[in-house]
């Protein structure tokens, strides 16, 4: 039978775009739905606009320091309509480059939302029209989850975050995943009086501890109030604005915003999966074998719709490898291993391979190295920070099997330090290495003497 395409792909995020341009450049009849704007999570609601977030917030950190550093700094002022606007051009250009790509590859842009009828027809949703294609690529992300409890309906989403009319006084968060401690960091460092509530006995779950206890720390100097083991039972919206009733004998805690980041879930919903014979996990996640290929074999998925790790660059290395695989006829996996991870938190954090208490479980005996110690910089100022570095190293190999570090830089640090981690490097390797003199980044070559803990240090 002769289809329209040869490939439909249902998604025009980082996975999506990518996928659909390589299939496209191969010389494949290619079109991609997307419901919404072009660009996906990652440049219109996720990384992108994050970071410029992020970057504005830390503006008050650097006039701090800039006054320790001898300059008279005036008055500042934070003008959030003007960031929005400037935010919004930036996106709106982004989202226009990949537009751009997907147009020279030469694949088909359709703006609509996408539900499969069966294993090789697509409905355009408002279109009154199907198409169908040779294969499909599911590649629809994520979206946030919300909680139901009384008031939910008055709190705000990343989603809404990135839009607010104008910047509250205060904020209460309710979440202590990364997306959680970001926006807690974010608002803290535009001046707005910022609450993170989270249920878990620390910010950052599966995260090195040493890690989640480090964070937690120096956000609380820099100013955010974190209330852990507790959540909230119900918002009541007062004249003073949104009353949070939290769990576990809290105090309520009344906020100009309350956003929730508790969670996001696989967009799978209503998209015909049952129809088209894919099959998802209990969560909603579609089921996947190493080639992404799904449950129907004409169809693959990729991407946070796999929650796999959901990361930007992971659903661009997935959609490499299909390309490879189904249009290259190269069959290639992607190694889900050692995948380094940043949290944009201020200070950020920067991680690459197993958390101490992971490896310990998979490897047995590990040695660490650790060090804690202020910056230069922070030092020179007078600033109470502190930046936290550690190794995890497999006792057995001598193989360096996680870096962690939360301090100014981590982020840039570990992506070349993921490399070496990949490669397999040794703590022997590692050690050859010659320190770059004065940065931070050299303490992490420098790490001679195996940590032990306190208690079993006096233990003997
Ligand atoms: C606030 C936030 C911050 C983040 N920060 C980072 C970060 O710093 N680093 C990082 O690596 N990752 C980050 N992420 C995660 C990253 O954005 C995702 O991992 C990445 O975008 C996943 O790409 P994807 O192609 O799987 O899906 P997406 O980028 O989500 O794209 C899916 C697209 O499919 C469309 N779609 C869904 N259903 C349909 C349908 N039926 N028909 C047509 N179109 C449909 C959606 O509108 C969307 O545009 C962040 C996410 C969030 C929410």
């Amino acid at each position: 039978m002769a289809y329209d395409y040869d490939l439909f792909v249902i998604g025009a995020g980082s996975g999506g775009v990518r996928a659909a341009r390589l299939a496209a450049m191969s010389g494949a009849r290619v079109a991609v739905a997307e419901a919404d704007r072009v660009g996906g999570t990652c440049v219109i609601r996720g990384c992108v606009p994050k970071k410029f977030m992020v970057y504005a917030s830390e503006f008050s950190h650097a006039f701090e320091d800039a006054r320790g550093f001898g300059w008279d700094v005036g008055e500042t002022r934070f003008d959030w309509a003007r960031f929005l606007a400037r935010k919004d051009d930036e996106i709106a250009r982004l989202s226009g480059i990949y537009t751009t790509n997907l147009q020279k590859a030469g694949a088909d842009m359709i703006h609509a939302r996408a539900i499969l009828k069966d294993a090789h027809t697509i409905e355009l949703e408002g279109k009154d029209q199907t198409v169908t294609a040779d294969k499909i690529l599911i590649a629809t992300g994520g979206r946030v989850w919300r909680p139901d409890f009384p008031g939910a309906e008055f709190c705000i989403t990343s989603d809404e975050a990135f839009h607010l009319k104008q910047l509250p006084k205060s904020i209460l968060i309710a979440g202590g995943g990364y997306i959680a401690v970001e926006f807690a960091g974010i608002f803290a460092g535009l001046g707005v009086e910022t609450t993170l509530v989270y249920r878990g006995p620390n910010i950052l779950r599966g995260f090195d501890e040493d890690i989640r206890v480090h964070l937690a720390d120096e956000m609380e100097k820099r100013g955010v109030r974190i209330i852990l083991g507790s959540q909230h039972d119900k918002i009541e919206k007062t004249e003073h604005g949104l009353k949070s009733h939290l769990t576990h004998g809290q105090m309520p805690c009344t906020t100009d915003q309350v956003m929730l980041a508790v969670g996001r879930r696989a967009w799978t919903e209503g998209l015909g999966l049952e129809a088209a014979g894919v099959k998802t996990n209990e969560d909603g996640t579609v089921v996947v074998d190493d080639f992404s290929q799904t449950s129907q074999p004409n169809i693959w998925a990729i991407g946070d719709v796999t929650g796999r790790i959901n990361l930007t660059p992971v659903a661009i290395r997935e959609a490499v490898a299909f390309a490879e695989t189904v249009f290259k006829n190269n069959p290639t996996t992607y190694d889900h291993d050692t995948v380094p991870t940043a949290v944009f938190s201020q200070p950020p954090v920067g991680t690459v391979g197993l958390s101490e208490a992971d490896a310990r479980k998979s490897l047995g005996q590990v040695d660490i190295y650790q060090t804690k110690f202020r910056p230069m910089k922070v030092t020179f100022q007078g600033r109470d920070e502190r930046t936290f570095m550690k190794l995890v190293v497999c006792a057995k190999t001598d193989k360096v099997v996680g870096v962690h570090i939360v301090g100014p830089d981590a982020p840039e640090m570990i992506q070349l330090a993921a490399i070496a981690v990949k490669m397999g490097v040794t703590k022997a390797q590692w050690d050859t290495t010659t320190a770059l003199h004065p940065t931070a980044a050299e303490e992490l070559v420098t790490l001679r003497e195996k940590y032990v803990p306190h208690e079993l240090a006096a233990a003997g």
